[in-house]
């Protein structure tokens, strides 16, 4: 960055000198960007999609920034709305997708409508600004490159282009801390873009981490939701795992885990095996449910809890979604797990049991259980962690692929008496 007074002057990268391929540009993010600078505003591709583009990848999602305030992007675009609070936002419609376009901020921290709360996170931010301060409040270097479409440029304000070729996350600005405690979710971002990314953090962005954990426990629990969804959905869960892992985060994100996990190997097994194979779905354009991860992590604390139950003469029916309720709702206080997927969680655990049971009637309907098919998953990666022995998951994987015939006699079917 230049010196405080002056402008800071963006390196501007022709297409001669970037590899960016536009055919992985969403097209609808490209109708915006064009009717934005049609309409006389400045409009840009920013953050993750350009540092994806630089490298080659396919971003995940795209978005712009543009010196347009929310209400005048609405007036441009009819499907639009204007959301959060923190930041105000609009999200342009096409059909059920959506791009996230933002005004530029400004980087000024006496800004009239920047709230911080006594750990100096911000909680309030909509002062606009010009995109030199945009770039400032980014997160890290190469996170803060934006990519004009009129031009093909590449505009990079601090230095993120050349931490990009020597693949190093680093935080902007001088006061790294005061960076973190304004918004402490830039700690999982940078442990998870380090996973998955394959980049490594500057040491001056590593060295306040340690410190500074606890402070997301202050973080509202549905944000923590969508970025323990993006660690475990990245496609590098497993490495996500072991980096938050490393820096104690399991403990402050996951604790009742991260307790029962001591002395257990065989609960580790079967984190990393789940985790393996959600890396290997996303790999191969499979669906992931955020549900399954969520029933890994807590199948022990639920078991411990069932136990009680058990051992005060509970009912296993009763005491099965009491336990299930009451862990999720507890992990719940710290990462908020919405409701669809918390009921799924229960249906899975409660499915356990059901599934070692291989006759009567019964048994032939759960292969229609909503459930099914994701218990049986769960099932497996027990089998796998050597929690149950391996037939009790290949009759499950037989009587799937028979025929009904054969199924009857696998649960050695009795006919009902007529009376
Ligand atoms: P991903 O590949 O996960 O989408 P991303 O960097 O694009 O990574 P987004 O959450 O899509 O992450 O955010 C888009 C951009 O917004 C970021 O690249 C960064 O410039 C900015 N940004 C996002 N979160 C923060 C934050 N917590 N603090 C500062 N800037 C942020
Ligand atoms: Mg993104």
């Amino acid at each position: 960055m230049n010196s405080d007074t002056q402008k800071p002057v963006p390196t501007r990268i022709p297409s001669s000198e970037h590899k960016i391929n536009e055919d992985l540009i969403c097209a609808h993010a490209q109708q915006i960007i064009k009717k934005l600078v049609e309409a006389g505003f400045q409009a840009y591709l920013v953050g993750g999609c350009v540092r994806d583009l630089l490298l080659g990848k396919e971003p995940k999602d795209f978005d712009v920034a543009t010196n347009a305030h929310p209400n005048e992007i609405c007036e441009l675009f009819k499907k639009s709305r204007i959301i959060g609070r923190r930041f105000q936002i609009v999200h342009v419609y096409q059909q059920r997708n959506f791009i996230e376009v933002s005004t530029f901020r400004a980087s000024n921290s006496q800004g009239e409508d920047e709230t911080t709360t006594n750990n100096g996170r911000i909680v309030r931010d909509n002062t606009f600004g010009t995109i030199e301060e945009d770039a400032e409040r980014r997160d890290f270097t190469i996170n803060s490159m934006y990519y004009d479409m009129t031009s093909h440029e590449v505009l990079d304000f601090c230095g993120g282009l050349d931490d990009l070729k020597n693949q190093t996350i680093r935080m902007i600005g001088d006061d790294i801390e005061a960076r973190y405690r304004e918004d402490p979710v830039r700690i999982l971002r940078a442990l998870r873009f380090q996973a998955k990314l394959g980049l490594k953090i500057d040491d001056a962005t590593v060295k306040p981490i340690p410190s500074l954990i606890h402070l997301l426990a202050d973080i509202p629990p549905s944000r923590l939701f969508d970025e323990a969804l993006k660690l475990f959905h990245s496609g590098h869960a497993v490495k996500c795992f072991q980096t938050i892992e490393k820096f104690g985060l399991v403990r402050v994100l996951f604790p009742m885990t991260d307790e029962a996990r001591k002395n257990n190997s065989q609960f580790d097994s079967l984190i990393y095996a789940a985790l393996e194979s959600t890396d290997s779905r996303i790999k191969n354009g499979k669906p992931v449910n955020p549900a399954f991860v969520f029933a890994i992590l807590l199948w022990q604390p639920y078991l411990k809890r069932l136990e009680q139950y058990n051992n005060n003469g509970v009912s296993y029916a009763e005491g099965a979604w009491d336990a299930g309720r009451t862990t999720v709702s507890k992990q719940s206080s710290i990462i908020n797990i919405p409701r669809r997927f918390s009921i799924a969680i229960c249906e899975i655990w409660k499915l356990q049991p059901r599934l070692l049971k291989k006759h009567g009637y019964k048994t032939l309907k759960l292969l229609e259980h909503p459930r099914f098919r994701a218990a049986y998953d769960f099932m497996c990666l027990r089998t796998q962690a050597g929690e149950l022995d391996e037939s009790e998951c290949l009759w499950w994987t037989k009587i799937q692929e028979v025929s009904a015939e054969e199924q009857k006699k696998m649960i050695s079917f009795k006919p009902k008496r007529k009376k």
